[in-house]
């Protein structure tokens, strides 16, 4: 047997390429021209054909690697490929058992599976080091995203400052590491104007101006440790850790507003920034961050109350009254829905002969758990609450009502006098009420007397003042009351049809002290009111010297002590029946 010479004829390899690339097409995903195929098959026939002629491994290895690096990877087109060779080489060779053909195919299965593990297992490594970036990447994005969100939701967005929540936390952290004995003090603060600034000037003026208060507030506390809070809107904290005694808190509230009193420029416009604030400090032990917070918020609403650019200090029994005032003030609209309230009415007498001419009805509130309530009690808030203009409607109703009944008791019906309040007098409508309730009554306007106090008569409109002037018209008469506690200024007499001036009480005290200022007053007041056509009732008259003082110098009517404190309609009726009029009068007798 001959060993035949390997295949040197170009036309041979030729063929051997076609039938390799034949073998092996569609087996791997290769992304070459066909080409560029061509070409690298026509190497790695050379390649193996001189590699099997001599027994050249080393060679035959590289082809295999070669192939794999350009992308033949698969198990079958190894397989094919060792066929397609084993079986071509042998023909050309002649051999059946080549010695350097077995070498290189072996060379070649050798080199493309070690070629194939090595990318493998550098695949895998790219995978395990890109999962790793990745993964390190994400938490990175995690906890940068954790840490951008625990800022947004600590921190305020316009200020930069801790937000309500965080400055709670803070708090709530203070209170419960605090050493025993320990004090702890919030000043919340609210700028006075910024509504104007915001609707005014815009709100992009009013962010800047936020800003600028933020950072005096800011540096304020970072000189002294404070920590600082945008709690909303225009309202802003302190909390302070050092101080002994509310005063230190009162301190550092003086500094706070101090800080904001100097103007801050934004765009060129100087813009005062006053602020008010609500203090309050106390022992650690037995409060926490929801009291504090809810207790400076109140006193900063004092402080704004009160009449803004200052602060307050919280006190309890401010607070107390505060909520009893509230809880009247909301029990008020199912009082007049429950029939609560009820009318009294103290006499008003003619001195010369102190015959009882007129009642003045005053109102009660039958509380349900409190007792009988005068009005100091809740006219205030009536009128807070707008349930003064239907609560007054009703004395109004009610008063006529029961001044009509006395028509039918004797031939000298009292006159019916009705205080009225500033809410009420302003009411659209007002007098068109009054005289409709004077017609569903059918008590005589004359016998009518609308009370109005010198704080009324100023807030007087040209629509309330039009109404007044139509009641006069129709016969109802218009007192000025309590005269003299507030500018005792008769000017309004110009333009008010006011027919009564009722001297406060206080005069007929300081009279029946013998004060000579007062009687002095007295004397001028009843001179000067008669010159203008008005009758005088002194109020409050307890003590029968007095009595007759006044009486002396011409004043025309009286009430109080004296003649009697207010009773009940009935107590009224009675007397009326009696004939007995009023006690000391001579009708009693
Ligand atoms: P006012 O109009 O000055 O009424 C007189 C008040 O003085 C009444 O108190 C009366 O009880 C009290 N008084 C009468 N004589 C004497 C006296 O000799 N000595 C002392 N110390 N006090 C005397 P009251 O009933 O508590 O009314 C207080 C105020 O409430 C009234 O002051 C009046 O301004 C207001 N008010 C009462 N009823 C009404 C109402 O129906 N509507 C409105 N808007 N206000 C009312
Ligand atoms: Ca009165």
């Amino acid at each position: 047997m001959t060993d035949r010479r390997p295949p040197e004829d170009r036309t041979q390899l030729a063929g051997l390429v076609l039938h390799w690339l034949y073998a092996v097409a569609d087996t791997s995903y290769v992304s070459l021209e066909p080409a560029e195929k061509a070409k690298l098959f026509a190497r790695w026939t050379g390649l193996l054909v001189d590699a099997a002629a001599t027994g050249d491994v080393v060679t035959a290895r590289q082809v295999g690697m070669e192939m794999v690096a350009a992308d033949y990877s698969e198990a079958e087109t190894l397989s094919s490929s060792v066929a397609v060779l084993d079986e071509r080489l042998r023909e050309e060779f002649g051999v059946p058992d080549h010695a350097g053909l077995r070498t290189a195919v072996a060379g070649l299965v050798a080199g493309y599976t070690r070629a194939v593990r090595d990318r493998t297992l550098d695949e895998q490594e790219e995978v395990r080091v890109a999962a790793l970036r990745a993964s390190a990447e994400a938490t990175f994005e995690l906890r940068e995203a954790e840490r951008k969100a625990r800022y947004a939701a600590l921190h305020d967005a316009l200020t930069g400052l801790p937000n309500r929540v965080n400055f709670a936390t803070e708090l709530d952290h203070y209170l419960a590491t605090a050493p025993s004995g320990a004090r702890v003090a919030v000043c919340v603060l609210g700028l006075d104007q910024f509504h104007t600034v915001n609707d005014s000037l815009g709100h992009a003026v009013g962010d800047q101006l936020l800003i600028a208060v933020g950072e005096r507030l800011r540096s304020l506390a970072a000189a002294r440790g404070y920590v600082v809070a945008r709690l909303e809107g225009d309202e802003f904290a302190l909390l302070l850790t050092d101080t002994t005694c509310p005063d230190d808190a009162a301190k550092v509230a003086d500094r706070a507003l101090d800080a904001l009193r100097p103007a801050i420029f934004i765009d060129g416009i100087e813009l005062p920034a006053p602020a008010s604030a609500g203090v309050v400090e106390r022992p650690v032990a037995g409060t926490d961050a929801a009291d504090l917070l809810r207790a400076a918020d109140i006193t900063l609403h004092w402080a704004k109350a009160d009449g803004r650019d200052r602060w307050c200090m919280f006190d309890d029994e401010r607070n107390s009254r505060d909520i009893a005032r509230y809880q009247l003030s909301a029990a008020l609209p199912a009082a007049l829905r429950r029939d609560e309230f009820f009318l009294v009415y103290q006499p008003l007498v003619r001195l010369v002969d102190r015959q009882f001419v007129g009642v003045e009805a005053l109102l009660r509130w039958r509380h349900p758990t409190l007792d009988v309530l005068r009005p100091d009690r809740f006219i205030g808030l009536a009128e807070d609450t707008g349930l003064m203009v239907p609560l007054g409607l009703w004395v109004l109703e009610r008063a006529c009502e029961e001044g009509v009944g006395w028509h039918a008791v004797g031939p000298h019906p009292p006159l019916i006098s009705v205080n009225l309040s500033v809410r009420q007098v302003r009411a659209p409508n007002f007098a068109a009420s009054v005289l409709e309730i004077l017609d569903r009554t059918c008590l005589p306007p004359d016998k009518l007397q609308l009370e109005i106090t010198e704080r009324t008569a100023i807030a007087t409109d040209d629509e309330s003042l039009a109404g007044l002037r139509a009641l006069a018209d129709h016969g109802v008469r218009l007192a000025l009351d309590d005269f003299g506690t507030g500018h005792a200024n008769l000017a309004y007499l110009r333009h008010l049809p006011v027919t009564e001036l009722k001297l406060a009480g206080e005069f007929a005290s300081g009279v029946a002290a013998g004060d000579d200022a007062d009687e002095a007053i007295v004397q001028g007041l009843i001179d000067l009111a008669h010159r203008l056509g008005l009758t005088v009732t002194a109020e409050g008259v307890a003590d029968g010297r007095a009595a007759t003082w006044l009486r002396t110098v011409g004043c025309d009517w009286a009430q109080g002590r004296l003649f009697g404190m207010p009773i009940s309609p009935e107590g009224i009726t009675q007397r009326l029946r009696d004939g007995r009029g009023v006690p000391g009068s001579p009708a009693a007798g």
